[in-house]
């Protein structure tokens, strides 16, 4: 079968065949893909960005951890699910063994592995994982939402950690596909106000727009940091930054309300300044959002599941695997929200 992978640990990705996995080992499934999406954490690795050279032992694997599917055979020892049924997979798997394992929370896993990074993900049609792992898709979720519900997990997680309420005002730092996912679980957390701020994102606003927000700065505008300013008047309640550009944290801070909460949820490719008295000036906190917990999965297969048109123009491209390294270039240039490739299209 055709699968997309890295692998050499120096930039680039290859579309290339390699053997069908298997019957799935035990306590596994054997998934056949139906969807999944291009992240930007894959296009790091195909940079192959000082934070992934832990993937090295690894190499060569088969990439994609965005994805949902049919499950197509059980190992042995599973009994949740069989054949046929419809299952999104969390990518990341705990050790089960270290203290957070024990106690419950996988997702604080010290030694953790993730599927399509350290072991063969969904850029493939077949996929194994564990059966713990697997999460049943509500009847009626298409593939495309299956997609989306990992990159959601970000934006569910955010909303939370940001205690978005009913009439809040919420502002959206980064109008890629996490950024979307926020603003739009801040929307149904009850926010009378989101507004959405990126860097040269014309395509991305559009999506943005066809979702229904329609309040946006565009930073790389000459007066975009006054727009900013001016609509933020009294400052918003919560910021989210799922931009992965270091310079907004102080932007952030300075358009909070006293008290106001920002929650960092995009990692910024290097060391970010912070200006200190602004966070105590405006008794602000600064809050950190990563490693989606199970509650963050449910959440967005439940908001996904309830406002299917709300999420579906997020899906930009649709694309079959053999099209993934064009799928790649769509996401890299932005012109694209997210590309879902498709591998058992054909
Ligand atoms: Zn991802
Ligand atoms: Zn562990």
């Amino acid at each position: 079968m055709l699968a997309l992978r890295k692998v050499a640990p120096r930039p680039g990705v290859a579309i290339e065949n390699v053997d069908a996995p298997e019957m799935p080992s035990r306590g596994e499934v054997l998934v056949q893909v139906a969807a999944v999406g291009i992240c930007g954490t894959d296009l790091h690795i195909d940079d192959w960005a000082d934070g992934f050279h832990a993937m090295a032992s690894a190499l060569p694997v088969t990439l994609g951890h965005e994805f949902c599917g049919r499950v197509h055979a059980v190992g042995e020892g599973v009994t949740a699910f069989k054949a046929g049924d419809r299952v999104v997979v969390q990518p990341a798997i705990g050790c089960g063994k270290c203290a957070p394992c024990q106690a419950g929370a996988r997702h604080d896993c010290l030694n953790r592995s993730a599927i399509g990074m350290h072991r063969a993900g969904g850029f493939a049609k077949y996929v194994s994982a564990p059966a713990d792992y697997c999460i049943a898709m509500p009847p009626g979720m298409s593939d495309l939402h299956g997609a989306l519900v990992e990159p959601l997990t970000t934006g569910a997680q955010a909303v939370k950690i940001g205690e978005v309420k009913e009439g809040d005002r919420v502002t959206v730092f980064g109008p890629g596909p996490i950024g979307q996912g926020a603003a739009a679980m801040a929307r149904l957390a009850g926010a009378a106000e989101v507004h959405v701020v990126g860097y040269r994102d014309g395509p991305r606003f559009a999506t943005l727009r066809k979702m229904g927000f329609d309040s946006f700065t565009d930073l790389a505008d000459d007066d975009g940091e006054a727009t900013l300013r001016k609509v933020a008047r009294g400052g918003f309640d919560v910021a989210i930054d799922a931009s992965g550009a270091p310079s907004v944290i102080n932007t952030g801070l300075s358009v909070l309300k006293p008290y106001g909460v920002f929650v960092i949820a995009s990692m910024p490719d290097h060391e970010a300044p912070l200006d200190v008295m602004l966070l105590v000036r405006g008794r602000t906190q600064l809050r950190g959002c990563s490693r989606a917990p199970d509650w963050a999965w449910a959440d967005a297969i439940e908001a996904l599941s309830k406002n299917p048109a709300l999420f579906a123009p997020m899906v930009t491209h649709e694309l079959a695997l053999e099209e993934g390294l064009e799928g790649f270039r769509l996401m890299r240039s932005r012109e694209a929200s997210k590309v879902i490739l498709r591998p058992n299209a054909s």
